[in-house]
């Protein structure tokens, strides 16, 4: 465990709110509480109780940390790119230094498992960073040599300059490993970022506050305003001043950020929600499938945009594939997300926890069959023993789901058309390449797709035909951050990742050099 553990895990029958921690604003360099001075509660999943407050801001918050960031743009974005790339490698190295305890926080405001926590989310922040400061590095500008009839002669080179002001929104999932997935490449870009986190999971986002202080990024470079949506995130995109919005969040809220920004003519760079198909033809590789596919479902309780929640399997190997994957799916552990073998921690949110327990409802109103789980998870009577912070017992009165896994709805029911965020999934037997192309296209979405065949032919085939921003062929989650990342329909529009990212936060320049008259 690193030397900062920021908040107390607390039993709120212990500990008074009075001596909770709060989650306060980052703006201009500082640690700062909101112009108002209310804070809202930031609930534990795993206990379902209160554990830290956050700052309820709102437009005047926004106003500062906007004039802020206005303020050290002309400096951030003439600082030589071999200092950009030095101080974000010191966030690295700070992230990289308190992994246990990002992790921890994460697990613990989330719901999801501290394994995971570990192995993916805080791994991967670090990992944001380490990509754009050495991106920062490397990015060059194209140049045309241009000739036309008649001898005229031309130097076109492009200059792509750093926007300014630009605002980062992200959702609960993912926290800290999407936060970064936005900042890394704006402050690497050379822009100066006004930053909202999830209201729901804000407490990666407060320690990264601390760690830009500790790292030395100049005042003003970065700033994190915590609160809701309608008040933070709603302030920020019409702001004059804010040149891009960069929104990883759920299709309804990127059509309101839509509505807003776009007759602005703001950059908007928007990954939404997904409901992605997972494809098994008969000659897959039958294990790795298996194991993929459950992990494709479940993993992080199945709250990743681009889990596999529309699982379709050839026929021949339909009765054979349900059964082995219901048995492996009802070994899965619901437990403390504390706890080393637990595979399904809890479900972020009671009322995301009431969204999903309503579409298992619909499922079988929709005359699906519960193949397995379908229930919510009592663990009050669980009581911990593991003593976290002062407190040696806690009960886990959180909200926890089975893993269900639903048969006998066809491709076009609500369950089958609508993002659920959970661990749910559904399963169908197919008979052609083609129907079940059309079946994976048939949703409002198109984030990513899992294919599995050892038919090469087929592989591409079917990839080429799928909408959706990814296709993964034998394997899911696999990824690279030098490319492309983003959704296809109302999925989003715009591709994070790679160069992409770093272009979206510039704004291209032609300038053409005559270079010779045509001879006389
Ligand atoms: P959400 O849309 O409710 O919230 C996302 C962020 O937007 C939060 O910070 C929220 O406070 C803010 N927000 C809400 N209303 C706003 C408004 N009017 N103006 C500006 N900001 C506003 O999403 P969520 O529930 O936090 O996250 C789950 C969704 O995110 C799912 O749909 C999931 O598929 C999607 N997601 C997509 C990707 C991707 O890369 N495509 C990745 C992760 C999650």
């Amino acid at each position: 465990m690193s030397a900062i553990l920021p908040f107390c895990v607390s039993d709120s029958k212990v500990f008074s709110i009075a001596t909770m921690e709060t989650i306060d604003n980052y703006i201009d360099g500082k640690i700062v509480p909101p112009a108002s001075g209310s804070y809202l509660d930031n609930f534990e999943p795993a206990m379902g109780e209160v554990y830290s407050l956050i700052a309820d801001s709102g437009e005047r918050d926004v106003e500062n940390a906007v004039a802020a960031a206005k303020d050290a743009f002309a400096g951030w974005s003439t600082t030589p790119a071999e200092e950009r790339f030095e101080v974000m490698m010191r966030i690295v190295a700070l992230i990289e230094r308190d992994l246990d305890a990002l992790a921890l926080a994460e697990s613990v405001d989330n719901g999801k498992t501290l394994a995971i926590a570990k192995r993916l989310d805080i791994p991967r922040a670090a990992s944001n960073f380490r990509f754009y400061a050495t991106a920062a590095m490397h990015i060059a500008n194209e140049s045309h040599e241009t000739t036309q009839a008649g001898g005229v002669q031309a130097l076109n080179y492009t200059l792509r300059q750093p926007l300014g002001v630009v605002g980062c929104i992200s959702p609960w999932n993912l926290p800290l490993y999407l936060f970064t997935w936005k900042i890394a490449p704006a402050i690497a870009a050379g822009c100066t970022v006004v930053a909202k986190p999830s209201e729901v999971t804000p407490m990666t986002a407060f320690m990264l506050a601390k760690l830009c202080i500790e790292a030395g990024l100049p005042p003003g470079v970065l700033n994190i305003v915590h609160g809701t949506g309608p008040k933070v995130g709603a302030a920020i995109v019409p702001h004059k001043d804010v040149k891009a919005i960069s929104f990883t969040g759920g299709t309804k809220t990127g059509e309101e950020i839509a509505k807003v920004a776009g007759p602005m003519f703001k950059k908007l760079s928007l990954e939404l929600g997904g409901k992605n198909p997972n494809i098994i033809f008969a000659d897959c590789n039958y294990e790795q499938a298996l194991a993929e596919t459950r992990r494709a479902a479940f993993a992080n309780q199945g709250e990743i945009c681009l889990c596999g929640s529309r699982i379709f399997v050839e026929r021949p190997i339909y009765e054979r594939f349900k059964a082995d994957f219901v048995a492996d799916v009802s070994r899965l552990k619901v437990g403390d997300p504390l706890e080393a073998d637990t595979d399904v921690g809890a479900i972020v949110s009671k009322q995301h926890f009431d969204k999903i327990m309503s579409y298992i409802e619909l499922a079988k109103a929709e005359g699906g069959t519960i193949l397995c789980g379908g229930n919510a998870v009592d663990l009050t009577a669980k009581t911990e023993t593991r003593p976290v912070g002062s407190v040696p017992t806690r009960r886990l009165g959180g909200w926890y789901i089975e893993p269900t896994v639903i048969e006998g709805l066809g491709h076009d029911c609500r369950t089958n058309q609508e993002e659920i965020f959970g661990p749910v999934a559904t399963i169908m037997p197919f008979d052609t390449e083609d129907e079940v192309i059309t079946w994976a296209n048939s949703v409002r979405y198109g984030l990513s797709a899992t294919v599995w065949t050892e038919n090469l032919s087929r592989a591409h085939r079917v990839a080429a035909k799928i909408e959706s921003g990814i296709v993964w062929v034998n394997c899911w989650l696999l990824r690279d951050l030098r490319t492309p990342f983003g959704g296809v329909k109302d999925s989003g529009v715009g591709r994070e990742g790679g160069f992409e990212a770093l272009r979206f936060f510039t704004e291209e320049k032609n300038v053409c050099v005559k270079l010779s008259e045509p001879p006389a």
